[in-house]
């Protein structure tokens, strides 16, 4: 993984190889950032650059030995715990070929796609991890740079893991580099956060995310603004919401509130089955697609149109509808949504909840 390969973030990135330029790389760094951030794509192009032959200005070569084997993540020198299931025989290294073919697929991937990948639904990572890192570490660098342990989702560590770790953390072997990486800074102990050097990686900005997914991911301005806008720089999200087929969540929204307006059942009802048939994360994104946009008519009708994220053809619709529909009451008409996206969440049936809030928008938008 170089640098290049992760959208934005270029403070972040400059921090990195300025610390590694000065010579003053801390011996642990915690990568910290939301599930579906850059965090551990940030931790393995910061351990290429640290170890690469001919480093750049701003980024590893990409072409010599050492990042060579980085690419592969096969480098004799650089290890990774992650959660697992199995009992205690079974380690991070019984599922390296998985845990490689994961990081190529889904850099940003979550924790849970993780678990759904190697098909467990709870993983941990016991002790014997902490005894097998201090056991490596025993042994010489094969090739002479950093040795580099790499403990991805480091808050599954249960206390005797942690502790045990914590020892060697405090007194780390010479050219040793700790890269943790967390999705959940407040679940780990107080004496491991104070002994790390925290790297905060924030959510890309709109435009970051616009930008990765025109120029990397060859999507429309269109579909990379919508896309931008529904997931609120979370890569890994905007990235599945790109293999999935794309639901016109405008026409949809639209197309509801009309009936809803003026209360026609005869419509509602088969549209409240079609809802059905989405998949739960679909009828979540068509929700929360009438959050935002009623959040936009908010802004509109409060005369701070300046705020107002969408542009061009979802700018003029904002425009039109927010004068149709007189939306008095919008904290209401919002809650009523959210609690849908809750029912939904907890497995209420879809078709019930979409038409008990239809005719609840119905009552507050007459
Ligand atoms: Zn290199």
């Amino acid at each position: 993984m170089r640098f290049a390969e992760i959208p934005g973030l270029d403070e972040i990135k400059a921090r990195l190889i300025d610390s590694v330029n000065r010579g003053n790389v801390a011996h642990a760094l915690l990568f910290d950032g939301r599930s579906g951030s850059a965090a551990l794509p940030l931790a393995l192009a910061f351990a290429t650059y640290v170890n690469c032959e001919h480093p750049g200005e701003t980024d590893s070569c990409g072409q010599c030995a050492s990042c060579n084997k980085y690419g592969k993540l096969m480098h004799p020198d650089l290890s990774f715990t992650f959660p697992t299931a199995g009992g205690k025989k079974v380690l991070s290294e019984n599922f390296m070929a998985e845990w490689r073919e994961f990081v190529k697929e889904s850099p940003f991937g979550s924790y849970s796609d993780w678990l759904n990948h190697i098909n467990i639904r709870q993983g941990n990572i016991p002790v014997e991890e902490s005894r097998q890192i201090i056991q490596n570490l025993s042994l010489k660098s094969y090739e002479g740079g950093y040795k580099v342990v790499v403990i991805w989702n480091v808050e599954s560590m249960a206390a005797p893991a942690a502790n045990a770790l914590l020892k060697i953390l405090e007194e780390p072997p010479e050219k040793t580099l700790f890269l943790l990486v967390t999705s959940d800074y407040n679940r780990l102990l107080p004496t491991i956060q104070s002994r790390v050097q925290r790297v905060a990686v924030r959510e890309l900005e709109e435009q970051e995310m616009m930008d990765f997914l025109v120029n990397s991911r060859g999507q429309t301005r269109e579909r990379a603004s919508r896309t931008a806008f529904l997931t609120e720089g979370n890569i890994n999200l905007a990235l599945s919401h790109l293999g999935q087929e794309e639901t016109d969540h405008k026409e949809w929204f639209v197309n509801w509130m009309r009936y809803c307006f003026v209360f026609d059942l005869a419509k509602l009802v088969p549209v409240a089955d079609r809802f059905d048939e989405f998949s739960k994360e679909e009828q979540k994104n068509i929700l929360e697609y009438g959050l935002k946009v009623l959040r936009e008519i908010y802004l509109e009708n409060v005369g701070l149109s300046q705020m107002i994220r969408l542009e061009n053809e979802e700018l003029t619709f904002i425009q039109k509808f927010s004068k149709v529909f007189r939306f008095d009451n919008i904290d209401r008409v919002s809650e009523a949504i959210s609690g849908a996206m809750m029912h939904i969440e907890r497995n209420v049936r879809a078709k019930i909840v979409f038409m008990d809030l239809s005719l609840t928008m119905a009552a507050l938008i007459k």
